[in-house]
C-alpha cells in the first residue's frame, strides 16, 4: 500500500508553528487543489479558508487575473538578480506602491521578518550615517509580532515565540499597547490611546538618545490576538516620533492592503511613517514577497560616494519578476473589484451573518476592523484553540484561533453561500467544542 501524503508529509517535513508529535492524534490534511475561498483536500472534502492562508490570500485562491499574469510572466523572464540589473515588473510595482504609499524607494525581500529586519537595519544605519551611532535601540508594543527570525524576534512580545531564544536576541523595550479591551472605568478606545501614548513619552524621555525606532502595527495588533486600538494612539505616537526625533516603523504586513477597511491601516490615521513594512497580501497570497518603503529623507542619508554608506543588503530573488507581477495583478484586482468600497458592502453582509456569535453568551469583546473580526471566548478549556480548529474543520472551515480569540480573516470574494458557510460553520464549530467542557 503506498502511504499517505500526510504520513510522507510527517516524515520528510518539519511544519511550521507546530509540535510535530501533536499530529500522532490528528495528522496534516493534503491539500490538492484551491479555488477562490475554498481548499479542496485529496480525500474531495472541502473547507472554507477563514484565515486567508495565514492572512495571506485577499481574492481567493487561483484567481484567473493572477493567473494570466503569472503565465505571461513566466514565459518572457523568471528571474534576473536586481544588483546591477533592473526589468519591468519591479519598476511598475514600486511606482504604483510609491503613489499607494506616499513612500518611495522600494526594497524587496521575500517574507516579512526580513521585510522588519530591513526596516530596523535602515534606520539604525540612517542614524550612523548622520553620525549619531548610539541610536542603535528599538522599542515595540506589548505583544507585538514582527517576525521570527533572530532579528525580528527583537521586536516581537510573544513569550511563546521568543522564550527559547531569548539568548540570541538583542531584546527591545516594550511599551504599553494601545489594546482598546485595557478599558478601565468608563474609558474609550481613544482614552486607552491616550494612556498608552503617555507610556511611550515617558519611555521616549529616558531612552531617545539611544533609539532609532519605534516599531508597531498600526490599527491591529494581528498575532497578539487581534487587538485592536484606535487611531488616535498612531497620531500621537507620530506626534512624539517626531519630538524625540525617533523613526516610525508601521508594519502593515498583516493589515495592509485593504484588511482594515483602507488600503493601509495607518492611513486611516492620516500619518506618515518613515517606513512602511509589506508583504503577505502583497502578491494576493501566490508567492513570497516582501518590501520597504521609506522617505527621501532616510534615502538620501545613504546616497554618498561611500560604499559603506550605502544600504548593503541582499537577498537572492530580492525582487522576483514573478513575484512583482503578481502583486501588480493582485493591485489590478483592486481596482477591477473597486475592493475597498466592496469590502464594506460585504462586511456588513457578514457582520449580520455573525450577529449570533455578536451576541454568544460566552463571546467578550465581539470586534471588527475592516474585514477582520474577533471574538474572546470564554471556557474552562485550557486547550480551546485545538479543539475549536479540529471541531472547524470537520465542519469544512478552517479557523485557528489565538489562545481563546476566535477570529475570522477570509479573502475578500465570497458569494452568499460562503458567507453563510463561514458564519454557520463558526458558531457550530464554537457550540462543538464548548460541550467538550463537562466531558474533559
Ligand atoms: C506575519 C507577520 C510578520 C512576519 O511575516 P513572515 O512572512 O511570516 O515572516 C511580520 N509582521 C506582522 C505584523 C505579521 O503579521
Amino acid at each position: 500500500m503506498t502511504q499517505s501524503l500526510a504520513a510522507r508529509s510527517l516524515a520528510a517535513v518539519w511544519h511550521p508553528c507546530t509540535q510535530m508529535k501533536r499530529h500522532e492524534a490528528a495528522p496534516p490534511i493534503a491539500i490538492a487543489r484551491a479555488q477562490g475561498p475554498w481548499l479542496h483536500d485529496t480525500e474531495g472534502r472541502r473547507y472554507l479558508d477563514g484565515v486567508s492562508s495565514w492572512w495571506v490570500n485577499l481574492f481567493g485562491h487561483s484567481h484567473p487575473h493572477i493567473q494570466a499574469a503569472l503565465t505571461d510572466q513566466l514565459a518572457q523572464l523568471d528571474h534576473v538578480m536586481l544588483a546591477g540589473f533592473t526589468h519591468a515588473p519591479v519598476v511598475e510595482l514600486s511606482e504604483r506602491l510609491a503613489t499607494l504609499t506616499g513612500l518611495g524607494h522600494a526594497f524587496y525581500g521575500s517574507d516579512g521578518a526580513s521585510a522588519t529586519e530591513i526596516a530596523l537595519k535602515m534606520s539604525a544605519h540612517y542614524w550612523r550615517n548622520l553620525g549619531r551611532p548610539a541610536k542603535s535601540r528599538f522599542a515595540g508594543l506589548a505583544g507585538g509580532y514582527h517576525g521570527e527570525t533572530v532579528g525580528a524576534l527583537a521586536v516581537t512580545d510573544i513569550p511563546l515565540f521568543r522564550e527559547a531564544y531569548a539568548p540570541l536576541v538583542r531584546l527591545a523595550d516594550t511599551v504599553p499597547s494601545p489594546d482598546a479591551r485595557g478599558a478601565q472605568g468608563g474609558e474609550s478606545p481613544a482614552d486607552v490611546a491616550r494612556r498608552a501614548a503617555e507610556g511611550l513619552r515617558q519611555w521616549l524621555e529616558q531612552h531617545h538618545e539611544t533609539t532609532a525606532a519605534l516599531i508597531v502595527e498600526p490599527l491591529v495588533q494581528c498575532a497578539a490576538g487581534m487587538a485592536m486600538h484606535d487611531p488616535e494612539y498612531l497620531r500621537l505616537a507620530r506626534a512624539l516620533c517626531d519630538r524625540y526625533e525617533v523613526h516610525l516603523v508601521v508594519d502593515e504586513i498583516a493589515v495592509g492592503f485593504g484588511r482594515t477597511g483602507s488600503m493601509f491601516a495607518h492611513q486611516q490615521a492620516g500619518i506618515r511613517p518613515d517606513f512602511i513594512c509589506l508583504s503577505k497580501g502583497l502578491t494576493g497570497g501566490t508567492l513570497a514577497l516582501s518590501a520597504v518603503l521609506t522617505t527621501e529623507t532616510v534615502y538620501a542619508a545613504f546616497y554618498d560616494d561611500s560604499v559603506a554608506r550605502g544600504f548593503l543588503h541582499s537577498h537572492s530573488y530580492t525582487g522576483n519578476p514573478l513575484a512583482c507581477r503578481a502583486a501588480l495583478a493582485t493591485l489590478e484586482l483592486f481596482e477591477q473589484t473597486d475592493a475597498i468600497n466592496a469590502n464594506l458592502a460585504l462586511a456588513q453582509r457578514l457582520d449580520g451573518a455573525f450577529a449570533p456569535l455578536n451576541q454568544h453568551a460566552r463571546v467578550r469583546h465581539a470586534r471588527r476592523q475592516g474585514m477582520i473580526w474577533a471574538w474572546d471566548v470564554q471556557t474552562s478549556l485550557p486547550d480551546f484553540s485545538r479543539r475549536y480548529s479540529a471541531a472547524a474543520l470537520e465542519r469544512g472551515l478552517l479557523l485557528r484561533p489565538i489562545s481563546n480569540t476566535l477570529y475570522a480573516m477570509p479573502p475578500y470574494l465570497l458569494d452568499e453561500e460562503a458567507v453563510q458557510h463561514l458564519a454557520a460553520s463558526a458558531l457550530a464549530a464554537l457550540e462543538d467544542t464548548l460541550a467538550q467542557e463537562n466531558h474533559s
